[in-house]
């Protein structure tokens, strides 16, 4: 995208601080995030809901699908409303508000069928978001792609409404949640200074950070840990001499091992633990159609590469995106695509 168009929306969004005004007094809040909840997402719009609701607002967190089990212990996540399973609900809590956040997300298509229903919202829509290239569909917000997670953006929300003092352990397991998922556990470039600054005042806080680092990572059914047996062993390609990696997943996979929402999370990442490999895929077959993943290491672009080839995005070296082919075409596709950027991927 040209960089005029990029600031000519930026600079549509009014501040977020002017947006303060909206909630001097107590409001009704309807705070949304993606499809397919992550750490970051579920993270941040918790943080947010628990320091409204210190600020004596009501909150309507909202998720436009199921919550994966790795996050169901997060503290208040029973006070969220999936739309999938009860859209009635969820429209009668967005006409009851005043206000609508949409955290970790900046295309109203990340809400997939929960959509529609905030394109007609007439409720000034807030954005706090880290993804490249923000599309024109926010009054007031904050958009940052130099961030290491939504849930660092609402620590800084938090302190710009000069409210710090109202952060406490529950806000903090929240927070570090989102940031420990985005950050690989604070090791990718996007962990600056900030963040762990920001880690500290949690800690002082009274944040358990290793009780979150158990939930997360060392909570697995014994069927996730040996689903990653299989597809290490029996689905992963690995071409040293184009630096990639490649894990295919279909439906039958899925089904067969009787995979559960959540438990392919973090499967991409592995091919970029070998060495010489800066480029890793995931293709999954699911229901409503094929999904990739992409991650990279260094200066690979893999937004624009989500973006041109499979209608993706997201950020500099994580991204997204889906496939209209069939799964086996799209992986052929795929590494038809692979062996022309080759010269691109290992430099
Ligand atoms: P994941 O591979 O974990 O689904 O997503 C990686 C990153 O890319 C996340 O930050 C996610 O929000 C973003 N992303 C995933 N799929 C899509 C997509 O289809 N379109 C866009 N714009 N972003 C995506
Ligand atoms: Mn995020």
């Amino acid at each position: 995208m040209e960089t005029n168009l990029l600031e000519f929306i930026k600079e549509k969004m009014k501040p977020i601080q002017e947006s303060f005004a909206l909630w001097q007094n107590p409001q009704h809040i309807f705070i949304t995030t993606h499809h397919k909840p992550d750490g970051d997402a579920i993270g941040s719009m918790m943080a947010l809901a628990h320091y409204f609701i210190k600020k004596g607002h009501t909150v309507y967190p909202v998720s436009p699908s199921e919550i994966p089990d790795f996050l169901g212990w997060i503290p208040g996540i029973e006070m969220v409303m999936n739309f999938e399973a009860e859209p009635k609900l969820v429209e009668k809590a967005l006409a009851n508000s005043s206000v609508v956040f949409c955290l970790d997300f900046n295309d109203l298509s990340r809400v997939k069928s929960m959509e529609n229903l905030l394109i007609q919202a007439t409720q000034p829509k807030i954005l706090i978001d880290h993804h490249m290239y923000p599309k024109p569909s926010f009054e007031y917000g904050i958009s940052d792609a130099g961030k290491s997670s939504t849930c660092e953006m609402v620590y800084d929300f938090i302190n710009l409404a000069g409210d710090n003092q109202l952060i406490d352990a529950t806000i903090g397991t929240c927070l570090y949640t989102g940031t420990m998922t985005d950050t690989g556990s604070f090791r990718f470039p996007s962990c600056t200074a900030s963040v762990h600054e920001m880690i500290g005042d949690l800690m002082r806080k009274g944040l358990k950070h290793s009780v979150i680092h158990d939930e997360i990572y060392d909570s697995w059914s014994e069927g996730r840990m040996r689903f990653l047996g299989y597809v290490l062993n029996e689905k992963m390609e690995i071409f040293p001499d184009l630096g990639s990696g490649l894990i295919t997943i279909s439906q039958q996979d899925l089904e067969k091992h009787n995979v559960q929402t959540g438990d392919t999370e973090g499967l991409v990442n592995h091919p970029l633990s070998i060495a010489g490999i800066q480029f890793a895929t995931l293709i999954i077959e699911r229901r409503d159609g094929i999904k990739m993943s992409f991650r990279s290491k260094g200066d690979f672009d893999v937004n624009s590469f989500a973006r041109n080839h499979f209608n993706g995005g997201g950020h500099f070296n994580a991204s997204g995106g889906q496939s209209s082919q069939s799964f086996t075409e799209t992986i052929l596709c795929f590494k038809k695509i692979l062996s022309e950027f080759h010269p691109q991927i290992k430099k």
